[in-house]
């Protein structure tokens, strides 16, 4: 095990990376994100995407995670200089208060022989992946407000059907203003040599590298190429050692019957997404019905099927009014099916940065944090919560106590409200929402930009 004697995730920090270098981070060498419909990869979820070079994966398929963007970032992190893609870490451990950042928690998957072949091996050279979470399409019937199309075809429908969102200043990237066809290179049914060399190196290396691939979308329950994957794990039984997991929204036209079926008798962890409830939580991610989601989690937890269920929440601006009570809908399913059913992770959001925590004012951010504050007081020890839950939701508390400027590549603050107001405002006559009545403590407020 990475951990020896229940050392504390500052300890582990100590003892295995800041002996390497002050930024050294196990995520570089051994997870990625793959998206194969866009032929792109990044790290982890915080450093921004980039394009894989079409040519080195015929020389090798290893090159869908060992770009050259990645190798330099190796170096730079074996000399202990910061690369500028991973500043969501610098952010978090910046504050100041020995906060443990993504770095720590994505390194302690790794085994310690791992690390240092990691950090003594020249950058130049390709290593296989431990960790994968890899999207085949973006076909998707949700459209989170925090998404965009390059994620969601029903997204690449909104903007198709209305057009461009406009007077959006701070969305440098423009993600709301085309329905990103970049993200979608070759159409369902042509060959995508992404694709087929995400299967040639899963048959060559990946099956036994692998401690867990992960399939992401879009919603990768609405691909093929997912049910062709869990077949493969039915067929090859006894093969690979790699644990299974899928990402699902859990939303209602997911065929969960069918989940469960196909896959009796393989490893399965199950990570779904939400953050807040009821009304709140339908109103942030378009498309979800909340009785239905906690009907679908309820179910799979039913199926005693799964070697985990895992909660992401993304931490946005909205989803602070109800976190509380969302938190303790987790508590109440952990205390009936154990302290990893579910399990949660509490990711901040920082883009688009005008949906992020960091454009709400100060006194609602202290309401917010005043509120997570006592949630923490009142259940810290409880048994069913772990250490690394209970890590994410200090840093959050400490995040909204201290982080006041936006993130690296945001605007000004004024902006960033501005564009929240205008976003909403088109947002809830394309989805026919109604922002004040989902949102009451947030009205005074919201009409005030
Ligand atoms: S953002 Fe953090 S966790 Fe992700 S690769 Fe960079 S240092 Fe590692």
């Amino acid at each position: 095990m990475p951990k020896i004697n229940n050392e504390t995730d500052l300890e582990y920090k100590h003892r295995v990376i800041d002996i390497k270098s002050k930024s050294f981070c196990g995520a570089k060498w051994y997870n990625a994100t793959i998206w194969l419909g866009s032929g792109q990869t990044t790290s982890c979820h915080h450093p921004l995407p980039h394009a894989i070079d079409i040519d080195d994966i015929q020389r090798t398929p290893a090159a869908l995670h060992n770009t050259q963007r990645k190798k330099m970032e190796r170096e730079q992190m074996q000399k202990g200089e910061r690369p500028s893609g991973c500043e969501y870490c610098w952010k978090i451990e910046d504050i100041g208060r020995d906060n443990i950042s993504d770095r720590v928690y994505k390194t302690v998957l790794f085994t310690d022989e791992d690390l240092n072949y990691a950090f003594r091996t020249p950058a130049s050279e390709d290593v296989n992946l431990r960790t994968l979470e890899i999207s085949f399409d973006r076909t998707c019937q949700f459209a989170c407000s925090y998404c965009n199309p390059a994620f969601s075809s029903t997204w690449v429908r909104d903007i198709n059907t209305h057009g461009p969102y406009i007077n959006l200043v701070s969305d440098g990237r423009n993600h709301f203003t085309h329905p990103h066809d970049s993200s979608q290179l070759y159409k369902f049914g042509e060959t995508n040599p992404y694709v087929e060399a995400f299967f040639q190196w899963w048959e060559s290396d990946l099956h036994k590298s692998l401690y867990e691939l992960r399939i992401t979308g879009g919603e990768p329950l609405m691909s093929g190429y997912t049910w062709q994957l869990i077949d493969w794990f039915k067929t090859n039984e006894g093969k690979s050692q790699t644990r299974l997991a899928i990402n699902s929204n859990l939303g209602t036209q997911v065929d969960l019957d069918r989940l469960i079926t196909s896959t009796k008798g393989v490893t399965l962890d199950l990570y779904t997404s939400c953050e807040t409830v009821g009304l709140q939580a339908e109103y942030i991610r378009d498309g979800l019905v909340w009785d239905d989601w906690v009907n679908n989690v309820e179910k799979l937890l039913q199926s005693y099927q799964l070697r985990g269920l895992h909660v992401m929440c993304t931490i946005n601006a909205l989803c602070l009014d109800r976190l509380d009570r969302f938190l303790d809908v987790v508590l109440q399913w952990k205390t009936e099916w154990g302290s990893t059913f579910p399990f949660f992770t509490l990711n901040i959001l920082r883009f688009p940065s005008f949906q992020s925590p960091l454009v709400l004012p100060d006194d609602l951010r202290t309401t917010y944090k005043n509120k997570l504050q006592a949630w923490y007081d009142s259940n810290h020890t409880n048994k069913f919560l772990h250490e690394m839950e209970l890590n994410q939701l200090q840093r959050l508390i400490d995040y909204l106590d201290v982080v006041k400027t936006p993130h690296l590549g945001a605007a000004e603050q004024a902006v960033l409200q501005k564009d929240f107001k205008n976003f909403y405002t088109q947002y809830d006559t394309r989805r026919n929402k109604n922002f004040v009545a989902a949102f009451p403590n947030l009205a005074e407020w919201y009409n005030s930009i």
